[in-house]
């Protein structure tokens, strides 16, 4: 396949270079990652389009500029610890996992996480450590953490995200609505907000909310 039909090269270029996606460490990431294997079987052609994908219990993988974008605000460097709240296919957590010392991923549902894992696993992902709960209540075994990423979104940042951030910690979350919410940067020393646009991602639900997750 020549260089500009191969659907690894059109990501990189078209939909990750040319909307502002500069870090080369990410990019790198982004181009290691098979995307095609965190995937249903059935979308293995359209993994790497410009769009989200459906994953089961009604979920989605984000479409790739929405990962890349989040990673590039969270600035992770090969030292950091990583908090990835809604570990879906596992795939934003394999991304991370090459930029970061350990990442951290977590998920309500336990069919998510559960094949989630077997796929990092398999693809030697060896410094992603896969956690079952609510992450709407950060995980505190794991804290302090120097970036935490989010693919589901709240109304406000939980408070347990901040409590569990390092000194120089940095959010990267969704917030909003249901139907539509702001990519949104905070910083551990408070310093000023960075909005990197509207988005729109599932909502992050809480056990609080709505009990524990059955598996359909
Ligand atoms: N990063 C994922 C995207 C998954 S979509 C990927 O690369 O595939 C967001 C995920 O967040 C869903 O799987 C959803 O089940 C999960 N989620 C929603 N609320 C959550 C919560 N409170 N704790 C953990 N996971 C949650």
């Amino acid at each position: 396949m020549g260089r500009h039909t191969d659907p690894v090269e059109q990501m990189l270029r078209y939909h990750l270079r040319d909307r502002g996606i500069i870090d080369e460490r990410v990019l790198r990431a982004m181009a290691q990652v098979p995307r095609e294997e965190f995937v249903p079987s059935s979308l293995r052609a359209e993994a790497y389009a410009d769009h989200p994908l459906p994953l089961a219990q009604g979920q989605t993988i984000s479409q790739p500029f929405i990962v890349a974008l989040t990673l590039q605000a969270a600035a992770l460097e090969p030292s950091d610890t990583v908090l990835d709240v809604g570990t879906g296919s596992g795939y934003a957590a394999a991304v991370a996992s090459l930029l970061a010392e350990t990442v951290v991923t977590i998920e309500r549902f336990d069919s998510l996480a559960q094949s989630a894992e077997e796929t990092l696993q398999r693809l030697g992902y060896s410094n992603v450590l896969s956690v079952v709960g609510d992450g709407s209540r950060g995980c505190p075994e794991h804290a302090p953490y120097d970036a935490i990423v989010s693919a589901a979104a709240a109304e406000n940042v939980p408070d347990a995200w901040r409590t569990q951030l390092a000194p120089r910690g940095r959010i990267v979350a969704p917030v909003g609505g249901t139907w539509g919410q702001r990519l949104r940067v905070l910083r551990a020393d408070g310093s000023k907000e960075k909005d990197l646009g509207g988005v729109r991602f599932v909502p992050l639900i809480s056990d609080e909310s709505v009990g524990p997750p059955h598996d359909a």
